[in-house]
């Protein structure tokens, strides 16, 4: 029995589905403006996990996850680079073929369906028609803004109080709302720009386009909805307030949330310019390293990513490839739970079930790994298990021979120097910059 933490009720709950047999889950997908980072790549890895786990279990699943391929930094940028904003398209288009790469990299599974806001615009209106028609939605000078008063429920996800929130509130004295906390669902543009509406020229807000294609591609009710942690407020608050406002019923059962990526300590993101694009971890490490590394994390907790770490990651990795990788299995069947014959790979798979154990799956493992090695029956069941629902290839990956590159020696004579003359702290500071630039120094005693 698969036991998920549901972020609105704040329990570790048995997972049920709406219709027997099947699921359908919406993971918010990236805004194409720049390269996926490590947490987009935590995010997409998390829940490609629980996909496999479905499907092992025997759910037909349907997957959706949105790109977001209209917003305000992808107009910035557009602007930028092409002195236009109307050329948005350029901007997310090869942005969009990278994450795919980036996707494939990683082992993520395509999911069912992946549409694009800007091909979707008729559903997006659609939909807030609909609101503005019960009620819960105004317009207001060719904006439109979803109204909170009509949705008292409102911060039952993020556990916000309205009252909190409402003094907390900031209006742009351009917004003309109704109440400080009610949201835009449509942003009015020059007459010609974007897509015209009922309410004049313009483009969808943020929130709407999850709202509309979720219920669009999955149905008004879904299963799950995922995302990262900063997703909660207010994205995913708003959404259930859009969708639930048009229908009363809850809009999904389970809401889960993966952990924050940390760079000592703190939050890494694109904001706060302390983040890693995927791109630039896939020139030090293989993409499967980077995967193994998030594996070895519950996908909830918070992760402090460090280049040591990948590097001992790659170590383990290796280990466990050269015996997996040993032995040639003739595999291929899809890995269904109810015809797994091994105690290990049972165990293995019961972690995975509780709110997908990933470490504590590993640890099963390692823990077992000489009964592995000698049984090759055992191994081709829990090498299939890694391939099929972990989402591990392993298939051998050595570590890489280390390469001082005339850079990096230049850095560690440097270094060398500093200690020489007792400068500690520009010691100190090499010996960083080389380990974020992968190199890990040692130090013996200085005669
Ligand atoms: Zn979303």
């Amino acid at each position: 029995m698969l036991k998920l933490t549901n972020t609105l009720t704040g329990k570790k709950e048995e997972f049920r589905s709406l219709e027997q047999h099947k699921v359908s889950m919406y993971v918010c997908g990236i805004t194409p403006y720049d390269n996926a980072h490590v947490g987009h790549g935590r995010c997409y890895v998390s829940f490609d996990i629980l996909y496999r786990v479905l499907k092992c279990i025997g759910f037909d699943v349907r997957y959706c996850r949105n790109l977001t391929d209209i917003d305000d930094k992808i107009l910035k940028k557009s602007q930028e680079l092409f002195g236009n904003r109307m050329r948005f398209h350029d901007v997310t288009g090869p942005v969009i073929d990278n994450f795919h790469e980036d996707m494939a990299a990683l082992n993520c599974l395509p999911p069912s369906f992946e549409p694009l806001v800007t091909d979707n615009i008729d559903a997006i209106i659609n939909f807030i028609v609909k609101l503005i028609q019960a009620g819960k939605a105004y317009q207001s000078n060719g904006d439109v803004y979803f109204s909170i008063r009509e949705f008292p429920q409102y911060g039952k996800l993020s556990k916000h109080k309205l009252e909190d929130l409402r003094a907390g509130a900031r209006v742009d004295v351009s917004e003309r709302k109704e109440d400080p906390l009610d949201f835009a669902l449509w942003k009015s543009e020059p007459e010609g720009e974007f897509w015209s509406s009922p309410w004049g020229y313009g483009r969808p807000g943020w929130h709407i386009e999850c709202s509309a294609l979720a219920s669009k591609f999955l149905g008004s009710q879904i299963d799950i909805h995922a995302g990262g942690l900063d997703l909660i407020f207010p994205h995913h608050e708003n959404e259930i307030a859009q969708t639930e406002a048009l229908t009363n019923k809850p809009f999904a059962t389970f809401w889960l949330h993966n952990g924050f990526v940390m760079i000592n300590h703190e939050k890494m993101s694109k904001s706060l310019g302390n983040f890693f694009t995927l791109r630039d971890i896939f020139k030090k490490f293989d993409p499967m390293v980077v995967r193994y590394y998030f594996v070895t994390h519950q996908y909830k907790a918070p992760l402090d990513f460090s280049f040591q770490d990948m590097t001992v990651a790659q170590k383990s990795y290796a280990r466990l490839t050269r015996i997996l990788d040993s032995v040639p299995c003739d595999d291929q069947e899809p890995l269904r739970i109810d015809t797994i014959k091994s105690d290990i790979a049972k165990h293995m798979i019961e972690f995975l079930l509780d709110d997908l154990n990933t470490p504590g799956m590993l640890g099963v493992l390692y823990e077992s790994l000489d009964s592995v090695k000698n049984d090759r029956e055992i191994l081709c069941e829990v090498k299939l298990l890694l391939q099929q629902v972990v989402g591990l290839s392993c298939k051998f990956l050595p570590e890489p021979e280390i390469v001082i590159t005339p850079e990096i020696q230049d850095l560690i004579e440097k270094r060398e120097q500093a200690r020489a003359s007792k400068d500690w702290g520009r010691a100190d500071k090499i010996r960083e910059q080389l380990r974020e630039l992968g190199y890990e120094v040692q130090d013996k005693k200085l005669r």
